[in-house]
């Protein structure tokens, strides 16, 4: 029996461990000098804009969130084709999601459906770059001229991509990373802010450490010794150790051989699924270069439920993502209804990501291959639910 193959893996070499032991060995283990040094590394990959690293995705999505100030009343925008976290900080803050639907193509969120989605209430509009292709982000700021919404990149799996040549992190006023193992690069658990209002930035940060001014023009009461810290703004804390900034530096210097792999992957799946009949490869639109966090096929004539279930049992490890976020039984019982987003809940009913990560082999690549035709060939047509 051969061991199951993840639909995403990380990648750690023994400089990354060197980096984490350094690290540990220095005098910080949480906030210290790998903090300011990850941010500008990873300012890197965003044409310059500054970051704020912090402890997760969903808190960067907080924090994002919070430094846009939404709160009760304000409504957020947000795709289906999406991790939980999108939506669900939002709501923490006391804003109301509603969900527009995405494009055929890449399941990005629709500038059409977001323009039928605005009221005057909606204060951020959230896209994500489903699958590590960038959503169609001047369309989108199009919808939102004169709107006074901010636009929301959420990145967590594109770092590294482009739209139109230009770097994710530099196309909405937020963006957020995540770098959970199974993403493009990793801190075990982290995330980040790209913000390109610095006074969004500093508010971003500010959120991250429990909302402290200890800046003393700032302060309302200067005065009041040496020691003094004030809360003007209730914060959390999101910070992201030390030590696993220093494990983000050293992923950062391999992230284009990732980006290069996946690539190189992709195009691999997509001439060996080419002729395959009853499965649809990703698309991929010509001015977008994709980070590709997953491979996304769909699997047609109501066959996905069965070839998932026969691609495990033959030891792939594939993943569906992601049941329509208003699908979740937190949203239902809210009053969110199916068949609100036909184009997501359409693509969820035949979505199947394939195996993708750097150190996936040619060889593992033909056997998911093979798996898969096995599963088409086994399996039975079922009219869509
Ligand atoms: C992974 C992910 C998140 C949350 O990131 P975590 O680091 O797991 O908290 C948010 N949005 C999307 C689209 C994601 O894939």
């Amino acid at each position: 029996m051969t061991a199951l193959l993840p639909y995403g893996r990380h990648s750690v070499t023994e400089d990354d461990v060197a980096a984490v032991v350094a690290a540990l060995r220095s005098d910080w283990l949480t906030t210290g000098p790998q903090v300011d040094a990850f941010e500008a590394d990873l300012a890197g990959w965003t044409g310059g804009v500054a970051c704020a690293a912090v402890a997760n995705g969903t808190a960067a999505l907080h924090v994002a969130y919070a430094a846009a100030g939404i709160g009760p009343g304000d409504e957020v925008v947000v795709p289906p084709m999406t991790f939980a976290a999108t939506a669900s900080t939002a709501v923490a803050l006391g804003a109301r999601v509603v969900f527009a639907d995405v494009e055929e193509e890449t399941y990005t969120l629709d500038p059409a459906a977001v323009a039928a989605a605005v009221t005057s209430r909606t204060r951020v509009v959230s896209a994500v770059d489903y699958a590590g292709h960038p959503a169609d982000h001047d369309a989108l700021r199009g919808v939102l001229a004169g709107t006074g919404a901010l636009l929301l990149a959420d990145a967590a799996h594109s770092i590294g991509a482009t739209y139109h040549g230009r770097p994710v992190g530099s196309l909405a006023d937020l963006t957020t990373f995540s770098f959970f193992p199974t993403k493009n690069l990793t801190t075990a658990e982290g995330g980040a802010v790209a913000a390109l209002d610095p006074a969004l930035l500093a508010r971003a940060r500010r959120f991250r450490n429990h909302g402290l001014v200890r800046d003393r023009a700032e302060q309302r009461w200067p005065d009041e010794g040496g020691w003094h810290q004030e809360v003007h703004e209730f914060g959390l804390n999101y910070r992201l150790p030390d030590v696993l900034c220093a494990l983000g530096r050293s992923q950062l210097r391999r992230l284009g051989d990732f980006l290069a792999a996946r690539e190189r992957l992709v195009r691999r799946y997509d001439e060996a699924l080419a002729d395959l009949p009853g499965v649809r490869r990703p698309g991929r639109r010509s001015w977008a270069r994709p980070a590709w966090h997953l491979y996304p096929i769909r699997v047609l004539d109501g066959r996905r439920r069965e070839v998932y279930d026969r691609m495990r049992a033959a030891g792939i490890g594939v993943q569906v993502n992601y049941i329509p976020a208003h699908w979740h039984p937190v949203f239902a019982d809210l009053g969110y209804r199916r068949g609100s987003c036909p184009v997501a809940e359409g693509f969820y009913a035949e979505q199947l990501s394939l195996p993708l990560y750097p150190g996936l082999t040619e060889a593992d690549q033909e056997r998911v291959v093979d798996a898969l035709g096995a599963a088409l060939r086994a399996s039975t047509a079922r009219a869509a639910a």
